[in-house]
Formats: structure tokens, sequence, C-alpha cells
């Protein structure tokens, strides 16, 4: 992950994350597109990847039905688009799954049409006991 440290028209520093090693890469952008100053290889992919479309990782709860508990923890199984994420976070509030449902279980795939980013569930979710059901009926 890359960190924005200051900007200008030209160029951008970057805090690459990637590793302990904290470098500060700069990417300046021309006519020609943008090119990554500093940085192994795998800090310029990052830093590139920044400048060009920041993602991050979304963590967040949806509606789950017939369980003990309301919300289900969620979470997206790749950094999903950053300008995308609001259209995100309302589509998510709009979907509900139902119980019981496993960690790890890839609840919809392809999240907005970003190819490879899927909705993993992050906690087990047992169904409600009918027990527990009778019990509020009654
Ligand atoms: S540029 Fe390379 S060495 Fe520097 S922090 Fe990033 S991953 Fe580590």
């Amino acid at each position: 992950m890359v960190l924005p440290v200051k900007e200008s028209a030209e160029s951008t520093k970057v805090i690459c994350i990637v590793c302990p090693k904290g470098c500060i890469l700069e990417g300046r952008r021309d006519e020609r597109g943008v090119t990554i100053q500093n940085g192994c290889p795998r800090g310029q992919e990052y830093a590139y990847r920044e400048l060009q479309n920041p993602c991050r990782i979304v963590t967040t709860t949806i509606a789950v039905r017939n369980a003990a508990l309301k919300r289900l923890p969620v979470r997206t199984s790749l950094p999903f688009p950053k300008r995308r994420i609001p259209e995100l976070i309302d589509f998510l509030h709009t979907l509900s799954v139902e119980a019981p449902v496993r960690v790890g279980t890839v609840l919809m795939e392809n999240l907005l049409g970003e190819p490879g980013v899927h909705l993993v569930a992050t906690r087990t979710i047992e169904r409600k006991s009918p027990s527990r059901e009778t019990e509020r009926q009654t």
C-alpha cells in the first residue's frame, strides 16, 4: 500500500509501506503518463497503481436473516477502487444473506463489475435455533 504525502501539478511523493523500509517514492506526471522514481520494483508497482487507480480493501457488515446476530462482517477479497467505495457501501446496505454463513464464503463475485473483487464473509454465523424462535414467539 502507498500513502500519498505531497502533491503538486507535476509530481507526487508517496510513502511506500509494502515493507518496513518505508521508502519515499516520487511519481512524475507528464503528457506520456506517470513515471515512478526511487524504490524497488514492488514499491514502484504499488506507487504506479496508487497514482493511477488507488484501491483499498473494504471491510463492513451486511444484514443477515434468521441469525442471532443482525449483521455479518464482510470484506472485499482484493482492494477495491477508492473512487467507487461510496457506491459500494450504498450497494452493500441493500444486501442481506440467509444464515448460516461460514467464514470465507464468497457471497458475491465481481462486486459492481470489478473483476476478481469478491465479497467474503469474515465470520461464521449460525442459523437461529428454533427453540429461541419459539421462546420469542411465546
Ligand atoms: S520501495 Fe521496495 S524497499 Fe522501499 S518500502 Fe517499498 S517495497 Fe520496501
